[in-house]
């Protein structure tokens, strides 16, 4: 064979083996990524993470120990949260319930665009020693599409100006397919009419009227939002609740908590809301009980209690903490809603005093807050308590039948419901302590989600043993 022939059959080759020799490059690309920072423990990986500036979305993607699986690690709100990403018997990767990918750098790109589940989108990579200074080149570009995706059609003008030349153009790339949002990008207090469209679809209701699935639309695109909409005939006592709700909501941004995205004041009084579109806690759990295991119950009332410990932070009590107020974004992600009953504290009280009693959530709320009418967040962390036993018990009814002057003897009897038949001891033991007769003694929620943590992390973490020796053997949380 010629010299010329030879290079051509070689050339033949090469192109033949193209897409593996693409795929191979591809599925390793993310090793060459500064934010990979390869086999380090989860220790190391928060110390990286909090050395230097702390800005939210600051992220690494880190081998797990001993299981072979990939974790990402990244901080928000000066705390460092870890995912696992999970891989399915084709390979792909995603986060839980997430979008799947074929690489981990894809997964890593688009979850810069959306948070899929995460506390917030991945911003700044936490840069490893080895890459920093360099610039990683990605792989070549590839079909769109080969990913699992397959972006629309697309001219020029949706794609974002940004795309980098060099890479596969990704279905977060362009404008018309992602409709992802970063909350805190639409938040805006004043909604215009023409901004909403309203389905028919009613999400839920109360006496205030109705709540209907809608779309917002923004500069940065359309978005599914949950509206509150107050029913016209409704009196002014009405009209100002929803009022006092939005005030306290507006004050608020948290990733366990629903978000207001603003009020629009049009031929009703309307609140904008961030959508949880899975629905109430309790409802799901009782609908799914063969699907959700006690560790993603444990996840979910994690986040609860970290959200809980961030109302308390900002001096504020929720007064109506209860599994039918944590709205599921999905399976995995929990969010705490409803604030018709919240109150802001004022810099110098611990406590709210209401003048009469209401119609309260009797069964949830703390001795103190029958008997003297006095809610903090201590009595928050009562119904946390009662809500954790709905969620073990996968949405059961607390104290069954019992009234609730009986629920008050029982309780002032020293009694306290029985822990739910799937529910992990540690767990039990949590709720008992939330069950504290005196305000004074019990847990406040800087502790709640303390303990929350140790138990989660120890129990998703099953690759270091040591780890759930010790928080196994931990001390009670008082
Ligand atoms: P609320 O009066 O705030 O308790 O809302 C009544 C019902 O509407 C809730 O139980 C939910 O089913 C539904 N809902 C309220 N807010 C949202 C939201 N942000 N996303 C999805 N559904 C919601």
């Amino acid at each position: 064979m010629s010299a010329v022939k030879k290079g051509e059959a070689m050339e033949q080759a090469i192109i033949s083996q193209a897409p593996q020799l693409e795929k191979l490059i591809a599925t390793t690309a993310h090793e060459k990524m500064p934010w990979y920072h390869g086999k380090i423990s989860r220790q190391e990986g928060e110390r990286r993470l909090y050395s230097g500036a702390q800005p939210d979305g600051k992220f690494l993607v880190r081998d797990r120990e001993e299981s072979g699986t990939f974790a990402l690690s990244m901080m928000y709100g000066k705390t460092v949260y870890h995912y696992q990403i999970l891989q399915d018997k084709s390979g792909k990767y995603s986060m839980p319930e997430g979008t799947k990918f074929d690489t981990i750098w894809q997964l890593v790109e688009y979850l810069k665009m959306k948070a899929d589940g995460l506390v917030t989108n991945l911003g700044e990579a936490c840069v490893n020693g080895k890459t920093a200074g360099k610039t990683p080149s990605l792989p070549a570009t590839r079909r769109p599409g080969t990913n699992g995706y397959t972006p629309p059609p697309r001219a020029p003008s949706v794609l974002k100006p940004d795309v980098p030349t060099d890479r596969e153009v990704l279905p977060m790339d362009s404008d018309v397919f992602n409709p992802y949002h970063n909350p805190n990008e639409v938040r805006k207090f004043n909604i215009q009419r023409t901004q909403l469209l309203i389905d028919e679809l009613e999400l839920g209701s109360g006496n205030f009227g109705c709540v209907k699935k809608g779309t917002l639309t923004t500069e940065s695109g359309q978005v599914d939002v949950a509206i509150k909409v107050l029913k016209s005939d409704n009196e002014k006592l009405v009209q100002d609740e929803m009022m006092r709700e939005a005030e306290i909501m507006h004050q608020l941004s948290n990733p366990f908590i629903v978000r207001m995205l603003g009020l629009c004041k049009a031929e009703n009084l309307m609140l904008v809301m961030e959508m949880a579109s899975a629905g109430p806690l309790n409802k799901f759990l009782s609908t799914k009980k063969d699907t959700v295991t006690t560790e993603n119950i444990v996840n979910l009332m994690h986040q609860v209690s970290m959200g809980m410990k961030y109302l308390e932070e900002k001096n504020f009590v929720h007064r109506d903490l209860a599994a039918r107020n944590v709205l599921l974004v999905n399976q995995q992600f929990a969010k705490i809603s409803d604030f018709g009953l919240s109150k802001a504290l004022g810099a110098d009280d611990n406590y709210y005093k209401a003048r009469t009693a209401g119609k309260w959530p009797l069964k949830w709320y703390a001795p103190e807050c029958i008997n003297y009418h006095k809610f903090s967040s201590k009595s928050d962390v009562w119904s946390f308590g009662i809500t954790m036993w709905e969620a073990f018990s996968y949405g059961g009814k607390p104290y069954r039948k019992m009234k609730g002057p009986d629920v008050m003897r029982f309780i002032d009897s020293g009694s306290r419901m029985e822990c739910p038949p799937a529910c992990p001891e540690r767990m039990y033991e949590v709720m008992k302590e939330c069950w504290t007769y005196k305000h004074e003694e019990r847990p406040d929620f800087k502790k709640v989600a303390e303990y929350m943590k140790s138990y989660h992390y120890s129990i998703s973490n099953k690759a270091k043993p040591e780890e759930a020796a010790a928080a196994a053997a931990a001390e009670p949380i008082k």
